[in-house]
């Protein structure tokens, strides 16, 4: 079987450093808010090139935190978009605001922004995009839209580490930046792990604090806070990883070159497109496909791994029936969750796994039409 994302493979190349890496907090005595965790946190700063950087404990939690940090919370709202993981808007609701879903682009995937204007009300405090599948989401005008009805922009950027609009890195675009290190993830860990980036000093002093228990002195609180913080293993296992994050993400970008190359011709499929300027880096490979079902079946029983991502957008899951929202009402990404079809994307994917995909594929298609 092909995998769609082969961890084991990933992992067994740093494993020496990892080991070591791993030895070296044991033996250190300090497993959580220690000299690694900080040690990430200035190494990614200047990787992402932000002037703020604080480790947490997954990206959900980032999520919520910048929320959190920025006071959105009961009664207010966050226009974001509906084909994302769960997860985007799970932390909205969390918080206690209520997630304001627009439509997506059918090219990028990501959140339209000819459709955020009309969605502003009184309630709006923040727009959250997402860079779907690692593809930046269309910041310009999202930005502009932002500074001209005053809101926040916090960035979903879990599938997109490395992913750059115009050289600057997702995340350190808009106010926020979050990030997941799940271990699924472009930049991923062995465990759950997750960032926030920003630009503002005072919201990072706030999620410091937030994420121990509202805590800046021992055992004295200011306000209710979380336990949510990058522990020591995670930290250092990621400063490996982060010194490889270029050539795993020019990985990715090579075997999309070669799937766009043999598959972009073929009747029935699109292969996803980056939009110029952008610098995609494939967390996962989307095609569209017209009969996604006969290929879904064929490529399992020709034992290639192939997924759905995501099968149902968020505002027709059960969760969200009370903001009353019905089939048809975002079309485009209604649209994408019964055509895409995701295939194996990963750093060490071979050159002749990826022949028998595509040989597979075009058999499968051909065969159909
Ligand atoms: C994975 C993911 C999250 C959540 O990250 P966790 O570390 O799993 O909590 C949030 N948003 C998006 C778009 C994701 O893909």
């Amino acid at each position: 079987m092909i995998p769609l994302i082969d961890l084991d493979r990933q992992f067994q190349m740093i494993k020496d450093e990892a080991m070591e890496a791993i030895r070296r907090v044991y033996d250190s005595g300090q497993y959580i808010l220690g000299s690694e965790g900080k040690q990430f946190e200035e190494e990614v700063k200047i990787y992402l090139e932000t002037p703020f950087a604080i480790g947490v404990g997954n990206g959900t939690d980032a999520l919520v935190l910048a929320l959190d940090a920025l006071n959105i919370g009961d009664g207010d709202e966050v226009i974001t978009t509906p084909f994302t993981f769960f997860a985007t808007a799970e932390a909205i609701s969390r918080v206690g605001a209520t997630p304001v879903f627009v439509d997506i682009e059918p090219v990028t995937f990501n959140i339209d922004p000819t459709h955020i204007k009309k969605a502003i009300t009184s309630q709006t405090k923040a727009i959250m995009p997402v860079h779907l599948f690692g593809h930046p989401a269309n910041m310009d005008p999202i930005m502009t839209i932002a500074k001209d009805h005053n809101l926040y922009v916090i960035e979903d950027a879990c599938q997109a580490f490395g992913s750059s609009v115009n050289g600057k890195k997702v995340g350190t675009i808009g106010d926020i930046g979050c990030f997941s290190f799940f271990p699924t993830k472009n930049l991923g860990t062995m465990g759950d792990g997750g960032l926030v980036v920003t630009k503002h000093k005072h919201v990072a002093e706030r999620i410091r604090v937030l994420r121990h228990h509202g805590s800046t002195k021992k055992y004295y609180h200011q306000e209710i806070g979380y336990n949510s913080r990058l522990d020591e293993i995670q930290a250092a296992l990621l400063r490996i990883s982060l010194t490889h994050i270029d050539d795993l993400n020019k990985r990715r970008q090579k075997t999309a070159s070669f799937y766009q190359e043999q598959l972009s011709t073929l009747k029935g499929i699109t292969v996803p497109k980056s939009i110029e300027g952008t610098e995609h880096i494939f967390h996962l490979y989307c095609i569209e496909v017209d009969d996604r079902e006969h290929l879904s079946k064929g490529l399992s029983q020709a034992g290639i791994a192939n997924g759905v991502y995501y099968p149902l957008p968020l505002h027709l899951q059960e969760v969200y029936k009370h903001l009353g929202h019905q089939a048809n009402d975002f079309p485009i990404s209604e649209e994408k969750s019964k055509r895409l079809l995701a295939i194996p994307m990963h750093p060490y994917l071979t050159d002749a796994e990826q022949n028998e995909i595509v040989k597979s594929i075009k058999l499968l298609v051909t065969e159909n039409g």
